[in-house]
């Protein structure tokens, strides 16, 4: 298991074979890898599963990413996130928070009013905290996050070089900042999927 996800990871890049996006199935994934099963899917298979009590290595990312979420003080939406390199390393953590040296305890965490008076004016969201925290090249690297990202954590998660999301809820899929969001990482080839379909065979 030492190097699953450093495998698991060059899989993502070489394949997409598991991905839902539907460019992807036909963009990413030629022919001869749809209906070979190799050595690499069986490894796939059974890193992500959960064997003899031992986490699997996404469900230990997405935990680490639960885990920041609970730092967050907004009172109505925790996020964390969590970045991955290729060799199974964090390099990058983050939860939903004001900007350093602006106080929690002064700025505001509500939703309505005039928009500085709102937290939307001045909260930084789990993945721009996660990519501004990681001092690492995030090229090829893979962003647990809780929640699916917004279009503008979309651009910073496609400008720092990340190629793969997993999330665990998408709340907000009807809302323009979704559809510009999936427009964003569908144009730039990024890999997003459910943390839940990360335990489905892509064989099957
Ligand atoms: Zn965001």
């Amino acid at each position: 298991m030492d190097n699953t996800l450093a495998q698991f990871g060059r899989h993502i890049l070489k394949r997409h074979f598991w991905c839902v996006h539907p460019v992807h199935n036909t963009c990413c994934t030629s022919k001869t890898e749809e209906n070979s099963e190799t050595s690499e899917t069986k490894r796939y298979d059974s890193d992500t599963k959960r064997t003899n009590g031992v986490l699997s290595w996404p469900d230990y990312f997405m935990g680490v990413a639960k885990l920041s979420a609970k730092r967050s003080k907004d009172p109505k939406t925790q996020v964390g996130a969590c970045i991955v390199d290729r060799q199974n390393h964090i390099v990058g953590i983050g939860y939903n928070g004001f900007p350093r040296r602006c106080s929690d305890d002064v700025f505001p965490w509500g939703k309505k009013g005039d928009y500085d008076n709102t937290k939307y004016a001045y909260v930084c969201h789990a993945e721009a905290n996660a990519i501004l925290n990681s001092s690492s090249d995030l090229r090829g690297t893979s962003l647990y996050v809780t929640l699916f990202p917004c279009n503008e954590c979309v651009k910073l998660i496609l400008q720092s070089g990340i190629t793969h999301i997993v999330y665990n809820d998408s709340k907000s899929v009807s809302t323009a900042s979704h559809r510009a969001a999936v427009r964003m990482l569908d144009a730039a080839c990024v890999t997003y999927i459910h943390h839940s379909r990360m335990m489905v065979s892509p064989t099957l």
